[in-house]
C-alpha cells in the first residue's frame, strides 16, 4: 500500500518543519500549510489522505477548519493542539475530527497515531463500516442479527450495551466523545449524564475484555470519551 499524502497544517514553523522532517524520514509524503485559508486550499487542490491540524491558527479557528473540510470530505483529521483543556479537544471531535494529539507530542506519538488513522482508513475503504458484519481481531458483530461474539463466543449484551458497541464499531479508530454517545444513548436531554455513560461502558467492557486492566478493544480517552480500538492484522 502506498504511503499516504499528510496534510500537515501548523502555524509554528518550528513544529511544522519537525514534522515534515518526520513524515519524510517514514516515507509519507505531505503537504505543508501555515494558515487555515492555505489549508483549505491545498486540501481541496491536493485531495490529501489525512490532515494533521493545529487547532490555534492565525486566521480561523481550527475548529472552523475541520467543519469546512467535514462539509465535502471525510478524510481522517488528527488535531494537534497546545490547549491541554477537555472542552477543545471534544468540540473538535465533535465537528468531525478523528483523534488528536497534544503539543509538546514525541515523534513515536505522531507515528502511532498515523499507523492508528491508516488501520481506520483500510478498514473504510474495505467497506467493512457497512458490511452487516464487524470484525476486528477476536471480536465480531452481527449487525443483521444483533448478536456479538469474542473468539466465536457469543457474549449477552443489554440493548444499551449493544448500542453502544455498535456506535464504537461503526467508527472504529475514531474517538467518540462523551456528548456524541450520550446524545445517541439517550437523546439531547442527557448530553451531560456522563456518569450513566461510564457505568454502561464498564459493564460492557468486562463482558468484552479479557483483561480490563490492558483493554484489546475500548480505549478510555479521560474526560473526552472511548475509542474503538482497530486491531492490526
Ligand atoms: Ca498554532
Amino acid at each position: 500500500m502506498n504511503k499516504p499524502v499528510v496534510l500537515v497544517v501548523e502555524d509554528d514553523k518550528s513544529v511544522r518543519k519537525l514534522m515534515s522532517a518526520t513524515l519524510q524520514a517514514h516515507d509519507y509524503r505531505f503537504i505543508e500549510a501555515a494558515s487555515g485559508q492555505e489549508a483549505l486550499l491545498n486540501a481541496t487542490s491536493h485531495h490529501p489522505d489525512i490532515a494533521m491540524l493545529d487547532l490555534g491558527l492565525p486566521d480561523m479557528d481550527g475548529v472552523e477548519v475541520i467543519r469546512a473540510i467535514r462539509s465535502w470530505s471525510n478524510m481522517p483529521i488528527v488535531v494537534i493542539s497546545a490547549r491541554s483543556e477537555d472542552t477543545d479537544k471534544i468540540g473538535a471531535l465533535d465537528a468531525g475530527a478523528d483523534d488528536y494529539l497534544v503539543k509538546p507530542f514525541s515523534v513515536d506519538e505522531l507515528l502511532a497515531r498515523l499507523r492508528a488513522i491508516q488501520r481506520r482508513l483500510v478498514m473504510l475503504k474495505s467497506g467493512a463500516a457497512s458490511s452487516p458484519v464487524f470484525v476486528n481481531g477476536g471480536l465480531r458483530v452481527d449487525y443483521t442479527a444483533r448478536r456479538a461474539y469474542i473468539q466465536e463466543r457469543e457474549i449477552h449484551l443489554t440493548p444499551i450495551e449493544y448500542k453502544l458497541l455498535c456506535l464504537l464499531c461503526q467508527n472504529a479508530g475514531k474517538v467518540l466523545t462523551y456528548p456524541y454517545l450520550t446524545e445517541k444513548i439517550w437523546g439531547a436531554s442527557w448530553r451531560h449524564e456522563v456518569a450513566n455513560l461510564r457505568v454502561f461502558m464498564a459493564t460492557l467492557r468486562r463482558k468484552l475484555e479479557s483483561e480490563p486492566g490492558s483493554p484489546q478493544y475500548i480505549q478510555t480517552h479521560i474526560g473526552v470519551g472511548y475509542r474503538m480500538i482497530t486491531q492490526g492484522t
